[in-house]
C-alpha cells in the first residue's frame, strides 16, 4: 500500500537557526536551512480506505509544524525516546485529540518511557488532576511491533550515547533519528529499504549523535534506495552539503514529502 512520509522537522534539539547565533546557516535565506525539531508523519489508507496519520515524536515545534502542514487529523503517536526535543509538544496535541475516534488518542512508547511521560506530564495522566482542556491521550507500552490501522511499525533499538532508544521500520521505510551507534541486530533489519532516515548532526564527532561520515558508512552497509539525513545542526548548510553527498543520499528538510510502500 502506498504511503507518504512528511518531514515535520529536520533540526537538532536547539533547532536552526539557533537562538543567539549569527553564523551563515542560522542567517541563511534558504528555507531548507530553517530546521525545526526532529519529527516525521506517516500517512496511508487503512483497509477500509480511511486516511490515517501516524506521528513520530511531539517536538516543541509541533504546533508550528502542524499548522504548516495543515494537519487536521492524527491517529496515533510513536515515541522514539523522552528527550525534551522529542516530547515537549505533547500538549499541542489537544485540538487533534478532541476529534479522535474512538476514545483517546494512543501514544506508544517503551514501558520505561511510558513511566517517564506519566511522571513528567502528571497533569495529563493522573486522574486526580481535573484541569480543563487536557489532551485526550493514553499511553500504550511498546512490547514488539505496533500494529496500527493496517500498518506495522517495528521498533528498532539504536544507541543514543549510552541509552538504548527506538527507531522504527514501517514497510519499505525506516526512521532512526538519534543514534551514536546502530547495533548489528538493527542493521540486519535495515535491508531492502526504499527510504532510510539517519541521524547526521554535523561533521565533528559528538558523544550521542552520528556524523555525516558515520551515517554514510551505514548507508554503504545496508544500501537503501534512498537515504536522508536528519537531526541536523547549524554546521551543515543545506545546498553545499547536499552537493557533497553521494547520489541517493540527501539532507532532509522541513516539509519534504516522500512516497513509499508500507
Ligand atoms: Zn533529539
Ligand atoms: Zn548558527
Amino acid at each position: 500500500m502506498q504511503a507518504t512520509l512528511t518531514v515535520l522537522g529536520s533540526g537538532t534539539s536547539m533547532g536552526v537557526p539557533t537562538i543567539g547565533c549569527d553564523c551563515a546557516v542560522c542567517c541563511s535565506l534558504d528555507p531548507r536551512d530553517r530546521r525545526t525539531r526532529p519529527s516525521v508523519m506517516i500517512s496511508y489508507r487503512d483497509p477500509h480506505d480511511n486516511a490515517r496519520h501516524v506521528l513520530i515524536d511531539t517536538t516543541p515545534d509541533f504546533r508550528e509544524q502542524a499548522l504548516r502542514e495543515k494537519i487536521i487529523q492524527l491517529d496515533a503517536v510513536l515515541y522514539t525516546h523522552t528527550h525534551a526535543d522529542h516530547i515537549l509538544g505533547i500538549d499541542d496535541l489537544r485540538p487533534l485529540t478532541y476529534h479522535h475516534k474512538p476514545g483517546k488518542m494512543p501514544l506508544y512508547a517503551t514501558p520505561r518511557n511510558c513511566e517517564f511521560l506519566r511522571s513528567m506530564f502528571r497533569y495529563i495522566f493522573e486522574p486526580t488532576y481535573k484541569f480543563g482542556g487536557l489532551p485526550q491521550v493514553e499511553l500504550h507500552p511498546i512490547e514488539g511491533a505496533v500494529e496500527l490501522l493496517g500498518a506495522r511499525f517495528e521498533p528498532l533499538t539504536v544507541i543514543h550515547g549510552e541509552t538504548p532508544i527506538l527507531g522504527f521500520r514501517f514497510g519499505s521505510a525506516a526512521y532512526l533519528t538519534d543514534h551514536s551507534e546502530v547495533p548489528n541486530e538493527t542493521l540486519e533489519k535495515l535491508h531492502n529499504l526504499d527510504i532510510l532516515f539517519l541521524d547526521a548532526l554535523r561533521y565533528k564527532p559528538h558523544p550521542t549523535h552520528s556524523t555525516v561520515e558515520r551515517s554514510l558508512k551505514i548507508v554503504e552497509a545496508v544500501k537503501p534506495k534512498r537515504a536522508f539525513f536528519t537531526h541536523i545542526c547549524h554546521d551543515l548548510p543545506h545546498e553545499a552539503t547536499d552537493a557533497s553527498l553521494p547520489p541517493g543520499v540527501r539532507l532532509a528538510f522541513d516539509g519534504m514529502k516522500l512516497e513509499f510502500e508500507i
